[in-house]
Parts: structure tokens; C-alpha cells; sequence
């Protein structure tokens, strides 16, 4: 597996267009999940080689801003391309350190491509506008700009993807970037490093440094230079972020934790809603922000939910990514599997029943069997904290007010689903969910075309869609007098 992959597999920072190590020499272990054993070593990288990947950045901002859009565009196709040319061998890579199964790191993989082409294409249409003026002699053009270099921070759930919808825009929008992936996963993330030198992206406009989160991201929160902080990962982080960019003024977008409610009512589809329950929970092993947190099933329909959900649940194939078939990878690590213990122990302490898995998985590691829980309760620690595991805990109502408030009662608001076949229903509740993202009838709504992006705690800005491209780009105001 490793010779495919190895190609991409780049073990030293990426600044200013060269493959360096950490001042000191020192390094990360990076591990594989299915296996415990490890893969290599990433530098472990400070302050000193953020600032000048930061500097790098700048630098080639100076002559990156100045191509055209159409320039730009034609370099991000020739990514998409590159990235689906490669598509398996990346896929491997991102399994090989995320633990995913191939049939979910190929659609990862599927999916930055796509989000690299879609702001090829968006970068071409970052219009400004002329506006009627009040004086005579005087005109009056607003335009939109790069903001400069923009820092990028991702998690180890999505090493790709995450990356493609910021790397995306920024490159599109004329701006330069300095990349910190995920200690955990930091080969899908160096490997952009990889593609971008391949398709000719000039040096110094994509910079990758590996290493100690929080001097990094110091560095990258005081330094002037950077205009722009774009973070996906736990609400916690991105709140330190956030008050440590308010020092130099930065624009901040942050994808963070979520707490998706799943609500099922009596005149659902229950085989469907069952269907995409399965997909809204058991993505990635229970790993995503938008992955259900919190079943609320209204009482007639939740016995023969609950059975339906458990007996799928049962069936679900766990085992290595790499493994044919398989569809729960493990867990990312040990911690993981020690909070959907506590989680799991929580509950039951409180009344619930396990119907479904509830333990360790037989291949031992950070394996889990998908779990179903009945008898939820809103004292229950998974009615306010993240999962991000296989556990399905679900909750009875009586009343369609009664759903809303429960699945309300948050300070997170990223995605959240339901399924109704009563159309009035289906506007009230929509309108009634305070979230950024709302499936209706539909447990699987990621979508290049579309503004992915949370409220309340779970973030700012948004990323896909055309506004995923408005956060990389100021708009200036200028006007132009003595006609
Ligand atoms: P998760 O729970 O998904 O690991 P984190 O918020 O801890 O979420 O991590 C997301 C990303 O943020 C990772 O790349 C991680 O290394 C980075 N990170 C963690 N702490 C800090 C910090 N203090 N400053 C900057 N980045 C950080």
C-alpha cells in the first residue's frame, strides 16, 4: 500500500518551495489507526518556521494577486485534474492515517477535487458593482480584492476536503496561504504541497507547517501579516483563535462543533428516515461535525424506529478501511474511544438501554460497535456534548413544539435533520431550527454548490457555494471625481 502512496507522503514542512524539517529537528510519530503501528514522522514544527512560511506567503502574495482570475482558474483545474488522476493513491494515504474506509476516502478525495473546481470556476466571478452616484462629477465603483495571506487550521476527521474548501477560495481569490493540518493527519494535508508543485502553483503561495498547535497558531494569530483565519475543528479551539486574531483585527471563519438533532415524526417515512439516520450517524465512524448527535423520534413511530435503526446498525461491517466491504473504520485513538465509554456508561447510568453494539468492537484498538441507545434523556452528557463516534442515542416526543425546543436546546447550530411527509410541517420546523444546515427528508446534504457553515457556536462565515469565496476577498470602495 505504501509504494502507491508513497509518492505523496512528504514528511517536512512545505515553505517557500522547499520540503524543510523543524529548527530543531525534532518530529511528530504519525500513526495508523487500524493498527496502532507507525506510518513516519512530520516535523514538529514552532513559531520561527510559521513566521516564515508567513513571510513565504507574503511574498508570493506580491506577484500571485496580479495573474488573472482566468490564470488562477486554469491553475485550480489543473489541480482537480491532478487530484482525480491521483485519486486512489490519495485515497490510500488519507485511509492509511485517518482509518476511514476506501469507499469514504475516495468520495473525500472525489470531494476536494470538486471543491477545488467549483472556485475555479467562482474565482472567475468575483464581481464588484458601479453604483449610481448622488453627486454629478463624481463616479462611484465598489471592487473586491484579495485579503492577502490567509492561514488555514484543520482537523484530522476530513484531512482532504477541509483543506480543498479553503485552499479553494483563497487560491482563487488571489490570495496566498500558510496550511496547518492535523497532527493526527497531516500526509493528506502535505500532500496539497505535493499536487501544487505538480500543476505549476508558484512557490511560496501554498506553505505547510507541521507541528505544535498552539505556538503555531500563535504565531499565526500575532502576525500582522496574516489578514485572514479560516478553522474548522472544536468550538473550544476556534474560541481561543478568535480572541487571539482580535490582536491584529483578522477576519475569522470558524467551522465548529456540532450537535445535530435527527427528528423523526409519526407521518414520516420511517424506512427512508432509517436510511438516512444510517448515513447521518455512522459517516466516518460517527466523526463529523454534521453526523447525528441526538435522535428525537415521536412516540408512535419509536418502537419500530429504534428496531429498525439497531437491526441496521448490527449489520454494519467494521473493520480496517482498507478491508473490502467494510464500512466503520476504527476510531481516531484511544481518547476517542474512552469518551463514547464515558458516554455510553453516562446513559445508562440514567436509564438507557443499549439495543445495539454498546462496546469495544472484538478487533480490539480503537475499533467500537455501532451502538443504538433507547430510552435517551435530555440529562443524559450527549443531549449537550459531541459524540463524534458510532452511538445513536434516541429520544422520545410527544408534540412537534416539544422536538423543536429539545432539538434547540444547544449552543451549537451547525446541521440538524428531520423527515415528515406533511408539507406544512415541514416549512414550520425548517423555519422553526436554529441551525445553518437542515435536511429535510435527507441525511446527507454536504454539497459543493451549497453554503456549508453553522450559527449560534458552531462558527462564522461559510464555506461552498458563491459565499464560500466572500471571506477571502475585501471589498473596496473608490471614487472617482472632477468629471
Ligand atoms: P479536534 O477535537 O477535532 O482534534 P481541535 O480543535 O483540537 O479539534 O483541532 C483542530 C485543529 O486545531 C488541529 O489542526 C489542531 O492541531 C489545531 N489546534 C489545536 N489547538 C490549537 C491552538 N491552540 N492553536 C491553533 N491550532 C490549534
Amino acid at each position: 500500500m505504501l509504494q502507491k502512496t508513497s509518492h505523496f507522503l512528504r514528511e517536512a514542512n512545505l515553505i517557500d518551495g522547499a520540503w524543510v524539517q523543524a529548527d530543531s529537528g525534532a518530529t511528530i510519530d504519525v500513526t495508523n489507526p487500524a493498527t496502532g503501528l507507525k506510518i513516519g514522522t512530520v516535523p514538529k514544527s514552532g513559531a520561527a518556521e510559521t513566521a516564515r512560511a508567513i513571510a513565504a506567503a507574503d511574498a508570493a502574495f506580491k506577484t500571485w494577486k496580479k495573474t488573472s482570475a482566468l490564470e488562477r482558474s486554469k491553475l485550480l483545474r489543473k489541480l482537480h485534474d491532478a487530484i482525480m488522476d491521483n485519486q486512489d493513491a490519495l485515497a490510500e494515504l488519507l485511509t492509511l492515517e485517518q482509518g476511514k474506509s476506501l469507499f469514504e476516502s475516495k468520495g473525500e478525495v472525489g470531494m476536494s477535487a470538486a471543491y477545488i473546481l467549483w472556485f475555479a470556476e467562482e474565482g472567475r466571478r468575483t464581481y464588484g458593482d458601479t453604483v449610481p452616484s448622488p453627486w454629478a462629477d463624481r463616479r462611484i465603483l465598489v471592487t473586491k480584492e484579495p485579503v492577502g495571506v490567509i492561514a488555514a487550521i484543520t482537523p484530522w476527521n476530513f484531512p482532504s476536503s477541509m483543506l480543498a474548501r479553503k485552499i479553494g477560495p483563497a487560491l482563487a481569490a488571489g490570495c496566498t496561504a500558510v496550511v496547518k493540518p492535523a497532527s493526527q493527519t497531516p500526509y493528506s494535508g502535505l500532500a496539497w504541497g505535493v499536487l501544487c508543485e505538480e500543476v505549476g502553483i508558484p512557490k511560496g503561495v501554498v506553505n505547510i507547517v507541521t507541528g505544535a498547535a498552539s505556538q503555531i497558531g500563535d504565531e499565526i494569530c500575532a502576525n500582522p501579516l496574516v489578514r485572514k483565519i479560516t478553522f474548522t475543528g472544536s468550538t473550544e479551539v476556534g474560541k481561543v483563535l478568535i480572541q487571539k486574531a482580535a490582536s491584529t483585527v483578522k477576519k475569522v471563519s470558524m467551522e465548529l462543533g456540532g450537535n445535530a438533532p435527527f427528528i423523526v415524526f409519526d407521518d414520516a417515512d420511517i424506512d427512508r428516515a432509517v436510511e438516512g439516520a444510517m448515513l447521518a450517524k455512522y459517516r466516518n465512524s460517527g466523526q463529523t461535525c454534521v453526523c447525528t448527535n441526538r435522535f428525537f423520534v415521536q412516540a408512535g413511530v419509536y418502537d419500530a424506529f429504534v428496531e429498525k435503526l439497531a437491526a441496521a446498525s448490527d449489520k454494519l461491517k467494521v473493520g480496517p478501511g482498507t478491508e473490502d466491504g467494510v464500512q466503520q473504520g476504527p476510531l481516531i485513538d484511544e481518547n476517542a474511544v474512552e469518551k463514547v465509554e464515558e458516554l455510553i456508561a453516562d446513559a445508562t447510568e440514567r436509564g438507557g438501554k443499549v439495543v445495539a453494539g454498546g462496546k469495544r468492537h472484538a478487533l480490539g484498538g480503537s475499533f467500537f460497535q455501532p451502538t443504538v441507545i433507547s430510552g435517551a434523556k435530555p440529562s443524559m452528557r450527549f443531549m449537550k456534548e459531541e459524540i463524534f463516534g458510532p452511538v445513536a442515542p434516541v429520544f422520545s416526543f410527544d408534540t412537534e413544539d416539544e422536538a423543536v425546543a429539545l432539538a434547540n436546546d444547544t449552543e451549537f447550530g451547525l446541521a440538524c435533520y428531520f423527515y415528515t411527509g406533511n408539507l406544512g410541517r415541514a416549512f414550520r420546523v425548517m423555519e422553526g431550527l436554529k441551525y445553518g444546515m437542515v435536511g429535510v427528508n435527507e441525511g446527507l446534504i454536504t454539497t459543493v454548490e451549497a453554503p456549508f457553515g453553522g450559527v449560534k457556536e458552531s462558527g462564522l462565515g461559510k464555506e461552498g457555494g458563491h459565499q464560500g469565496i466572500e471571506d477571502y476577498l475585501d471589498t473596496k470602495y473608490v471614487c472617482i471625481g472632477g468629471l
